[in-house]
């Protein structure tokens, strides 16, 4: 008998039926290759995204197969977001920022069955097409050319499908419908499948008002790839509130960025740090009389900006709150769907200083509902929440994974009593704001001390003549390890080790926590999906 409530269980389709019931006026905007943009309805993309689900099925899709994706933001890549787990399969977002070999082993690794590729991808699908053998190619039409001899077309697979005949394959709320591999920076990827009620919580938790705060009148620029943790799942909330989606395409240059900003100007954006940090010189440098942009941009005030991925310095925060523009800054991972803390102001800040705000902004944030997060030091004792002790950050909560496809569950990777290690150290303060200071392999210990390269880089690229930086650990014959700071200067400005010393000193470092030295370099190299990648420095440097 049933006792309390339906036993309904909780499903993407629902989002996807309420989208074509409920929205199907609203607007997605996509960017093409040639810079033009692309509208369409939420009507259409209902009746596109059911066409492609019954044109899976009627290949012989079967329940829980893996579909990959290997396609920029735009509104087929949504489409294969709903209309792959409609079917029954499971949406596996290949990155396209990875190297061939690691993509055709992540395919292989996967065993996918399809793949739906952007037609300008074509040239990277070639280059790892020996790895893995994809049963059928499905090529989007993305810049207009003809599909070549042997592959599929994506556009007369769904002309030829019958939306209005297609039946949901039946499914449980804990049945697989995503599936992400992390990038690999501590060792082989490893895949991370979402289910449907993984999925539809994180996106009613990360949509409430003091995090996402979706709104049905909001246009959403997401900049993070839809291959990096779901675009932190943004395309399930935008679906779920009929929200305006401005998909950027391949186009992430600063100068294209904000091109689009004016066309289509966004109330909320989403990106790494890394991409506002050029979006903000570009920006900035064009308000300067004489630039040859001058004039060229505006940026929308009031928009909310959720940046994560790593550290946010809180002078970027500082530079674009000065444009009428507030970040609020995330932190997660792909494990954990990836949205597990948000800076926001709590009630306690309500009366807060200017100061008092920005150093809040630049934490990671306080865990949102249903993550369980907590603090173990070495001795693996829970560490106090007084803003001081730290420990390496574990979570756990129905959307933070169980497991990684197919390989077995890792000691380390897992407490004894179910938690997952994170591998970012952090202490937490009274009011429950986290406080990154480093990844485990990036700390740096000095002396017996610990030194926190993520407070240090932050307050280099605090120093107006820094464009960024990043600061890691150089072996040490007397102190164990020493940081060194690769530093890049903005255009035209001159800077010396004596100055960014004065400067961190005067931002409360000891002299002890100085940087050894200083590395002038032209750019910090990035990971796939973006990010300071400090491993390709300690290469470099920390011989
Ligand atoms: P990867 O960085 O390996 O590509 P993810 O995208 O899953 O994989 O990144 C997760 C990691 O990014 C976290 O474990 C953490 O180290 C870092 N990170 C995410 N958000 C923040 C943040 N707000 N501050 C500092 N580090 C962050």
């Amino acid at each position: 008998m049933q006792t309390t409530m339906m036993d309904v269980p909780l499903s993407l389709n629902h989002l996807l039926e309420r989208a074509g019931r409920l929205f199907a006026g609203n607007e997605i905007v996509s960017r093409l290759p040639d810079k033009s943009l692309r509208r369409h309805t939420y009507g259409e993309f209902h009746r596109r995204t059911r066409a492609l689900a019954s044109a899976l099925q009627r290949l012989g899709l079967k329940k829980g197969e893996r579909v990959a994706t290997l396609c920029w933001n735009h509104h087929a890549h949504l489409e294969c977001y709903f209309g792959i787990p409609a079917a029954g399969g499971v949406m596996h977002t290949l990155n396209l920022r990875l190297s061939a070999d690691e993509i055709g082993w992540i395919a292989g690794h996967a065993q996918d069955r399809f793949l739906v590729v952007d037609d300008v991808l074509l040239p990277l699908y070639r280059q790892f097409a020996q790895l893995h053998s994809f049963e059928r190619v499905f090529v989007f039409p993305f810049s207009g050319q003809t599909v070549p001899d042997g592959l599929d077309d994506y556009e007369a697979l769904l002309a030829d499908a019958d939306p209005d005949g297609f039946e949901y394959a039946p499914h449980d709320e804990d049945d697989p419908v995503a599936m992400c591999y992390t990038s690999g920076t501590t060792g082989r990827p490893k895949g991370v499948a979402y289910s449907h009620r993984s999925t539809v919580l994180h996106t009613l938790v990360a949509s409430l008002g003091d995090f996402w705060g979706l709104r049905g009148t909001d246009v959403v620029l997401p900049v993070t790839p839809m291959f990096h943790a779901n675009s932190w799942g943004m395309p399930y909330g935008a679906v779920m509130m009929g929200v305006k989606m401005v998909f950027p395409g391949p186009h992430l240059h600063p100068d294209d960025l904000l091109d689009l900003i004016r066309q289509e100007p966004p109330t909320l954006s989403l990106g790494v740090p890394t991409i506002w940090m050029g979006l903000i010189q570009a920006y900035e440098a064009s308000l300067a009389e004489g630039s040859p942009n001058h004039g060229r941009w505006t940026l929308p005030r009031g928009m909310r900006s959720l940046v994560g991925g790593a550290a946010v310095p809180e002078a970027l925060i500082r530079a674009f709150d000065r444009h009428g523009i507030w970040i609020l800054q995330g932190w997660g991972m792909t494990e954990t769907s990836p949205v597990c803390t948000i800076s926001y102001p709590r009630a306690e800040l309500r009366d807060a200083d200017d100061d008092e705000r920005y150093r809040r902004a630049a934490l990671a944030g306080v865990p949102v509902p249903l993550v369980d997060l907590r603090v173990r030091g070495e001795d693996g004792a829970d560490q106090p929440w007084d803003g001081r002790s730290v420990g390496e950050i574990q979570v756990r909560g129905p959307f933070i994974t169980g497991s990684y496809h197919a390989v077995p569950v890792e000691a380390g990777k897992f407490t004894g009593d179910g938690w997952l290690r994170t591998g970012d150290v952090a202490s937490v303060d009274p009011l429950g704001f986290v406080r990154i200071t480093d990844r485990t392999k990036d700390l740096i210990k000095s002396g017996g001390e610990w030194i926190s390269s993520v407070d240090l880089e932050n307050a280099v690229m605090g120093h107006p003549a820094v464009a960024e930086a990043a600061v890691i650990a150089i072996p040490d014959a007397k102190w164990g390890e020493r940081p060194l700071a690769c530093v890049v200067k903005k255009p035209g400005q001159s800077l010396a080790a004596q100055d960014l010393d004065a400067h961190l000193l005067g931002k409360g470092f000891a002299k002890w926590q100085l940087p050894d030295r200083y590395e002038w370099i032209d750019a910090v190299p990035r990971t796939s999906t973006g990010k300071f990648w400090k491993l390709k420095l300690r290469e470099k440097y920390a011989r």
